[in-house]
């Protein structure tokens, strides 16, 4: 599991790009919040994990994690 950079948390949901089938595992994920659906906007720096606890959002692809207050470089 994921750990939030800033806060430290473990409860740290993936997120899914794109149109995903929804199933019933899918939606159990959901409500789990161990899986949060970004849209079918991605603009090429999307973050790949949303902290449930502080809602940081995490795993940049080009780094800039968290959008309010990153850390220093
Ligand atoms: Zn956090």
């Amino acid at each position: 599991m994921k750990q939030c950079p800033r806060c430290g948390s473990r409860d740290v949901a993936e997120y899914r790009f794109g149109m995903p089938v929804f199933s019933g595992e899918l939606m159990d994920q959901i409500k789990k919040k161990e899986i949060k659906l970004g849209g079918c906007c991605v603009s090429g720096n999307d973050p790949q994990y949303h902290c449930n606890a502080c809602r940081l959002d995490f795993g940049f692809p080009q780094g800039g994690d968290g959008g309010e207050g990153a850390p220093p470089a």
